[in-house]
């Protein structure tokens, strides 16, 4: 992988999190916050942190935030400071602005001010949950636009030791099995002939609706 650079500003539990991740594997992570009890290096993982008050532009400009690659705005709860931080990070040339919006109103303002990428973790995360609930089979997902999915679905037991020609998934149930995943590994493009086995999951393309109704066959 090659390495990138990024600054998270806001260093809560969200901040902390996207933070870890990227230094976890290998990359420059600078991590920003206001309050210096944040920035205590012994409890994140960074390459480095800084305190500074990120809608200062002298300040966001000492730390030469326009080389990164990308930055995270972690800031929730202040608005205000939220904001003038995408906005100052725009100004001054910042590729790639990555910010967190607290509710649609927050990130239509987000955007507006530049932000490339708006993220709202309590509503994503709540429709994860509820699509777990209610597809218990279906591990992972992908939404490709409002009607299809990828999905990762696991196998119902009257599928098992059937091959993928026998399923017929294309005409039985209108959806394309793109990969299987067993184990640990991936197998892509699998062929006609490839039967299926105890504890198989299927990586499926299609309509959502149709991968419902797969993924509720018992
Ligand atoms: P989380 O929900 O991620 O745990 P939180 O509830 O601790 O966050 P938030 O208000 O979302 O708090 O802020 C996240 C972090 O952003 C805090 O650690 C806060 O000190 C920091 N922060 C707020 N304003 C600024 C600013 N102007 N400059 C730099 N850091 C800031």
């Amino acid at each position: 992988m090659t390495k990138q650079s990024y600054a998270v500003i806001g260093l809560g539990r969200f901040g902390t999190s996207i933070a870890a991740k990227l230094y976890e594997a290998g990359q420059e992570v600078m991590g920003i916050d206001i309050n210096n009890e944040r920035v205590d290096e012994g409890k994140v993982s960074v390459t480095h942190a800084v305190v500074l008050d990120s809608t200062e532009e002298e300040s966001l400009k000492s730390v030469g935030i326009r080389n990164f690659d990308y930055v995270i705005v972690a800031i929730g709860n202040d608005m205000q400071a939220s904001i003038l931080t995408v906005m100052l990070l725009k100004e001054l040339g910042v590729k790639e602005v990555i910010a967190k919006a607290l509710n649609k109103r927050h990130g239509q303002v987000l955007e507006k001010v530049g932000a490339d990428w708006v993220i709202y973790p309590e509503r994503d995360m709540g429709e994860r949950v509820a699509h777990q609930l209610l597809s218990p089979n279906v591990l992972n997902y992908i939404e490709l636009s409002k009607e299809y999915n990828i999905e990762e679905i696991i196998i119902p037991l009257s599928m098992e030791r059937k091959s993928l020609r026998e399923l017929d998934l294309r005409a039985k149930y209108n959806v394309n099995a793109i990969a299987i995943v067993r184990n640990e590994s991936l197998i892509i493009s699998p062929s006609p002939d490839q039967t299926i086995q105890n504890g198989d999951k299927l990586v499926m393309i299609g309509h959502r609706e149709d991968l419902n109704d797969f993924a509720h066959i018992k």
